[in-house]
């Protein structure tokens, strides 16, 4: 089961992404977070895409497309995946949609998760990591899914681990030109998406309501 998902920074697409990973039992493939293991590991592509990346800018085509490309080529993938934060871009979009053609790989699913920019925003900037699990969810403006607290601390709200916050999380104007990208139909990701609704379906499901709103949503229309 090969499979796409979209969605602006701050929709869910992530917390989204880990649950149809569980569905599917792909490996979900997430290219921020391969960008910042390679940074904490301190590898050349890490010290190369940090500086793009701290200013919310895309990491070059030259480095981010073979690096995918060749991601969803190792062994883990050969059930499938879910690729989540690629492309972003329409340039991506076209070297993506041309790879998976000439190497005879289905696309079974692309999923849109559609919020407005103001709602975005607002979440990215609440958003709380647990050291302990990148896929346990907290957001401190976001009822559902709130951090615990413990001696006055918010803490992780599965598995009661510290909580941090990514560094391009709190600097708006990164987030910001983020969003740019992202809404940007001529040649930013929402362009991207456009290019794949003239070629396959793309299930769009709307991201304003709670996590198990938008999942029960989102997993119906899976089927
Ligand atoms: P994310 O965790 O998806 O928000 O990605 C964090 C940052 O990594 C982005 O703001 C970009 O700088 C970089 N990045 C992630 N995915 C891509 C991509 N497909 N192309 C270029 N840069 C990317």
């Amino acid at each position: 089961m090969n499979i796409l998902i979209f969605g602006p920074n701050g929709s869910g697409k992530g917390t989204q992404g880990a649950i149809v990973q569980k569905k599917y039992n792909v490996p979900h493939i997430e290219t921020g977070v391969i960008f910042r293991e390679n940074i904490s590991k301190g590898t050349d592509l890490g010290t190369k895409a940090k500086e793009f990346i701290n200013k919310g800018e895309l990491v070059p085509d030259d480095i981010t497309i073979p690096m995918i490309l060749n991601r969803l080529k190792e062994d883990d993938c050969k059930e499938g995946w879910l690729l989540d934060g690629f492309p972003r871009n329409l340039a991506q979009a076209e070297a993506m949609y041309e790879a998976l053609q000439k190497e005879n790989m289905p696309l079974d699913y692309v999923i849109e998760i559609e919020l407005d920019r103001d709602t975005s925003k607002k979440r990215i900037m609440g958003r709380r990591l647990c050291v302990n699990d990148n896929n346990h969810p907290n957001n401190i403006y976001i009822d559902a899914i709130k951090p615990a607290e413990k001696d006055g601390e918010f803490v992780c709200r599965v598995c009661g681990g510290a909580l941090t916050t990514r560094s391009d999380d709190q600097d708006e104007a990164a987030i910001d030109k983020r969003h740019g990208i992202y809404y940007d139909t001529e040649t930013g990701t929402m362009a991207g998406v456009n290019y794949f609704k003239e070629r396959v379906t793309v299930i769009g499901v709307d991201g304003l309501p709670g996590v198990k709103e938008v999942s029960e949503d989102l997993l119906k229309k899976l089927g």
